[in-house]
């Protein structure tokens, strides 16, 4: 077929087009390929800068060739978090309709920072808003702002408690900043994300403005712990409590605690990261008992609710001090009237239209979806850290309350052989930590693909790696594994 033929019989497909449909292929054969492919990036550091690290040219290329090179290149360094095998850190897969809509936000490519600006991409948020409050029992007059993650959910919900505790005082902190203002004292949970302390130092108050709270034995914040802190000084007072401990997922008891600090004059912040996840839950509910008695949350969509990244979300019950710590108007931004303008509820300016993919992530699963996938994520921790445990020379650390738990093998450094091992197999993927002083796998499980087979096969790649790592003597001293 000449040139010209071919001009006449192929439908013109524009340069827009040709890269969609190139990207989507490529996209259909990584997830067709995740039953099969290592979980770990099998590229090196070194690897990937060469691969990736091209000249910037100076003349510019087609589309088709540029995301033909970056999957070629990157491919290797891809971590398979993805996949139903990979149980590292708190890391959620993408749902096919929360994927395909997070596609279409790109397409669109809304600046959602006021409703003029992306009218539908408000509106999809303050429907989503609705359901989550509905879903997690939180107050009704709660506001929402839809943030990059759990970090600046952080930001935003204790901006908006540095604003109240000290507005509770007299004191503008928007006007008059903090030299100046009473001193703003935080008592937390000891086991809490290092985010907070992040946040807090972002905010101006310090990381030594924190004090730990005292925990009972499942490192739970204690009522007598939390009534004797608040009683040893009048300090304006935000206290950080968790819905889901990173390592077993424990529960602060806010039915007993929330009151308590109310009592006290003081705000309580809860950083439900996957956690709050639990309230959809009708098995697992009763873990965020009292949840709702707090003062501001925190949560993930990109985690429980396979979101693609970045998807976080803040919840205020005092919308007020949540608008005056975030909001910001000027002559060129037309304000929205009665409609969401998000600039009010976030602490960006310019932002991706991240509603319409919680919107489509909800929508796809519904109440009973929700239910079945945290379910399921915990009956598959569950069974994870049951079946590792089991293997021999293995004990287990820390049962999960939810769908995090510990393992151990051995001491640190045959735990951290073993993680090293496992991973490098391809098999699975598994993340370490020291806690309570000792090196422990930490299994995870918020992947809505994780199904019993992958916990079957993550186990049968640790008992092989323990296998391989005991002398035969010691295999027969042992028993059959
Ligand atoms: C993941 C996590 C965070 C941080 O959330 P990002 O979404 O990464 O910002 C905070 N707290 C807990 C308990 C977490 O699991």
């Amino acid at each position: 077929m000449s040139a010209v033929e071919s001009a006449v019989t192929e439908p013109a497909v524009t340069e827009d087009e040709a890269a969609l449909r190139r990207a989507a292929e490529h996209a259909f054969a990584y997830l067709d390929s995740l039953e099969t492919r290592p979980v770990a990036a099998t590229a090196s550091l070194e690897g990937l800068r060469q691969a990736l690290g091209r000249p910037l040219p100076e003349r510019g290329l087609s589309a088709i060739q540029v995301i033909d090179e970056l999957v070629a290149d990157a491919s290797p360094g891809i971590l398979g978090s993805q996949t139903g095998r990979h149980f590292a850190w708190v890391i959620g897969g993408g749902g096919p309709a929360a994927m395909a809509a997070d596609w279409l936000t790109t397409v669109w490519d809304q600046n959602a920072g006021i409703y003029a600006c992306g009218p539908a991409a408000s509106v999809v948020e303050e429907v989503a808003a609705e359901w989550l409050k509905t879903l997690f029992e939180l107050p009704g007059e709660t506001s929402v702002g839809f943030v990059t993650g759990t970090q600046m959910a952080h930001a935003t919900c204790l901006a908006a408690a540095r604003h109240a505790v000290l507005r509770d005082r007299g004191w503008d902190v928007g006007r008059q900043g903090l030299s100046g203002a009473p001193p703003i004292r935080i008592l937390a949970n000891p086991d809490r994300h290092g985010s907070v302390d992040r946040a807090v130092r972002f905010l101006g108050l310090g990381s030594d403005s924190i004090q730990p709270l005292a925990l009972d034995d499942a490192g739970r914040v204690t009522g007598a712990g939390l009534q004797a802190a608040l009683a040893a000084d009048p300090a304006p007072t935000i206290v950080v409590l968790q819905a889901g401990e990173l390592n077993t997922a424990a529960f602060d008891p806010f039915a007993e605690l929330a009151p308590i600090a109310r009592a006290a004059g003081a705000w309580t912040h809860v950083d439900g990261a996957f956690g709050l996840w639990a309230k959809v839950s009708p098995a697992r509910r009763d873990l965020a008992r009292g949840l709702e008695l707090c003062d501001s949350w925190t949560t993930d969509c990109h985690k429980y609710l396979n979101v693609p990244y970045d998807s976080g979300l803040a919840f205020v019950r005092d919308a007020e001090a949540h608008r005056a710590a975030l909001t910001l108007s000027t002559s060129y931004l037309p304000a929205g009237g009665a409609a969401r303008d998000q600039i009010e509820w976030n602490p960006e300016f310019s932002r991706r239209a991240r509603g319409f993919a919680v919107y489509a992530a909800l929508r796809e699963l519904g109440r009973e979806g929700l239910a079945a996938l945290v379910e399921r994520t915990c009956r598959h921790a569950e069974a994870l850290v049951e079946g590792l445990a089991a293997l021999p020379g293995a004990e287990k650390v820390a049962h999960p309350a939810l769908n995090q738990g510990l393992v151990r093998f051995g001491d640190d450094l045959a735990t951290d052989r073993v993680i090293a091992a496992v991973n490098a197999g391809g098999e699975a993927y598994f993340g370490g930590v020291t806690w309570r002083g000792r090196r422990c796998m930490r299994v995870s499980v918020c992947n809505w693909r994780t199904s019993e087979a992958d916990v079957a096969r993550a186990i049968a790649a640790a008992r092989a790696v323990l296998a391989e790592a005991t002398p035969a003597s010691a295999q027969a001293a042992l028993g059959s594994a």
